[in-house]
């Protein structure tokens, strides 16, 4: 909920005092409102409590880890979560346990980036979904119920791997670079492993390829990008 002086509210979970207090003052001179949670449990009241806009959460807490409230707060609401990661190789584990959270930062941060990266995962969650329906071979994608059927048969997709799919498939026969696709679907950050990439392109071509090692469809522009074709 927007504060009523149309502010953005905030809810930081963090239980390091210095970042606390850092991002306090910071958000706060930034414009936003900030409600701070040192634990999970004190982030659970708050959330219900305060209806913050978007959550700022560490993943290591005193009482637990922050990936399991992030799946918490996107299965059972559109606030988008924002992981803050200590370590580097925590961007593996966040990425890769598909907690749909909508960004993820790694400290130390620059705070006047932060809450530009607020801002750019609000105006993202605010965008209305494209509607795409695509027909490429015997799969069919449908963007509004977020389906991908290949012969009518439904085929589970990771939501990032549903994002990737979207975004070829919306630029159907044309190449799209690795940087765009990082862009879209990783938001560009430098501490994205490449590889993360081309490990949901091969689990894609697992699911839509007929023949997976040798794929009609998606298909692998070297040291450029990929391209679907129809
Ligand atoms: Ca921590």
């Amino acid at each position: 909920m927007v504060d009523p002086d149309g502010r953005i509210v905030v809810l930081v979970v963090e239980d390091e005092a210095s970042y606390v207090d850092a991002l306090s003052i910071g958000l706060s001179a930034d414009g936003f409102v900030v409600e701070a949670a040192t634990t999970l449990a004190e982030a659970r009241r708050l959330f219900v409590a305060r209806k913050p806009d978007v959550v700022l959460l560490d993943v290591m807490l005193p009482d637990g880890n922050g990936t399991e409230f992030c799946r918490e707060v996107t299965a059972t609401s559109s606030i988008p979560v924002m992981m803050v990661t200590a370590r580097s190789e925590e961007v593996d584990v966040v990425l890769g346990l598909e907690l749909g959270a909508a960004d993820y930062i790694t400290k130390p941060y620059r705070l006047r980036e932060l809450g530009a990266r607020i801002r750019a995962v609000l105006r993202r969650s605010a965008a209305p979904p494209v509607d795409v329906h695509i027909t490429v071979g015997a799969i069919r994608i449908d963007s509004t119920r977020r389906s991908v059927t290949r012969g009518g048969e439904e085929l589970e997709m990771s939501r990032k791997e549903f994002d990737l799919l979207v975004m070829l498939a919306s630029r159907l026969g044309q190449v799209v670079t690795r940087d765009e696709c990082l862009d879209e679907l990783w938001w560009g950050s430098d501490l994205t492993d490449s590889r993360t990439l081309d490990t949901h392109i091969k689990r894609l071509r697992q699911k839509i390829e007929v023949d997976p090692g040798q794929p009609a469809h998606l298909i692998t522009i070297r040291g450029v990008g990929f391209r679907l074709d129809p």
